[in-house]
């Protein structure tokens, strides 16, 4: 009866006034009851920062001329995200051919080639049809007028290979009876750069039903460090938790108290940050149809939108570490028993 246990202690919230606001967050917090965390532990260590980076430097190399929506180089990045998956051995969801769902450039734009999202799939083993949308973007700026690539290391890059990572986590643990309950996409969106283009496409022809959908936990830029943090490496930026879900917020923070103990930091969560954050990535298009997500995002620095977002720079030990953080948040949403509740709008 955690679910009724849990009910009652959001109800607190509102409720209760012989209990401090710290005491009615910790009733909720302890009715978060990890599954199986031994088994979550044992598959988040599968994500190492030796293969982030691996990928990370193909991803991001000149090669794909700065993966601009609609251009040759974005369609090998595309290509290179599939065959990614096709070796792991990892499908694509049914209803899609080949991993592609494809975007006409009459839907993007007239001054834009065609373009495609990228699926992978692994399907739950209890409820198949209950879905966790796990983003990041695989297109950039291009190449500027003097020839410059802008690599996109960090932007999007990081995400790219994080979600690599995190289907080769769940593949092994579902080889060895450890499968997610629900499915987890792993989607890779087009024409974020251009007006986060390929999540709106994708919520307009979802391949799972949205009312199905659990939550999306979007990855932009999630392998550098900002000037703020320089003296503490081990923080994340976390926009969006609590906009619609109470519960998603506390299962996010009670996964990080109990795995990895990160600095959250709800700074761009505020409601009028002039940011504006919530609403400039591929997240936003599942929060407007009311599905609860989350924004991982570790901040602007001085090579965000410059073609000095190169791979080198990226600090990997961290992106592995916010990747299995990730992970962790996904796995829970996955398996446990009920699904989170939206209860704001
Ligand atoms: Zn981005």
């Amino acid at each position: 009866m955690k679910f009724l246990i849990y009910a009652t202690a959001l109800s607190l919230i509102g409720s209760c006034a012989t209990l401090s606001h710290k005491e009615k967050v910790q009733a909720i917090k302890d009715n978060v009851t990890i599954v199986k965390p031994e088994q979550l532990l044992k598959y988040s260590q599968t994500i190492t920062p030796e293969e982030l980076k691996e990928y990370l430097y193909q991803f991001a190399a000149d090669e794909f001329q700065g993966r601009k929506t609609g251009t040759p180089g974005q369609k090998l990045a595309s290509n290179f995200i599939r065959d990614y998956y096709k070796t792991q051995g990892i499908p694509s969801p049914e209803g899609i051919s080949n991993y592609f769902q494809p975007i006409p450039s009459s839907y993007i734009g007239d001054n834009y080639g065609d373009s495609e999202n990228v699926l992978a799939y692994i399907e739950g083993s209890e409820k198949p049809n209950e879905v966790i949308v796990i983003s990041a973007h695989l297109d950039h700026e291009g190449v500027d007028s003097s020839g410059d690539v802008y690599n996109g290391a960090d932007d999007d890059g990081s995400g790219t290979v994080a979600l690599f990572e995190m289907a080769e986590a769940f593949k092994e643990a579902k080889k060895n009876g450890h499968g997610p309950k629900r499915s987890i996409l792993f989607l890779h969106v087009t024409a974020e750069e251009i007006g986060l283009q390929g999540s709106r496409f994708y919520t307009e022809n979802p391949v799972f039903p949205l009312k199905k959908t659990i939550a999306n936990l979007n990855i932009d830029m999630i392998g550098r460090i900002d000037r703020k943090h320089e003296n503490n490496h081990d923080y994340i930026y976390l926009i969006g938790s609590d906009r619609l879900s109470t519960e998603l917020h506390y299962v996010s923070e009670v996964v990080n108290d109990t795995f990895f103990n990160f600095e959250l930091n709800y700074t761009y969560n505020a409601e009028h940050d002039h940011n504006r954050y919530y609403y400039r990535s591929d997240h936003y298009n599942f929060a407007k149809n009311n599905i609860p997500v989350i924004f991982y995002f570790n901040g602007e620095h001085k090579d965000y939108h410059q073609p000095s977002d190169t791979a080198d720079k990226i600090n990997y030990t961290i992106l592995a570490k916010r990747t299995q953080l990730i992970f962790a948040t996904a796995w829970q949403l996955a398996n446990q028993k009920k699904r989170i509740i939206v209860d704001k709008s």
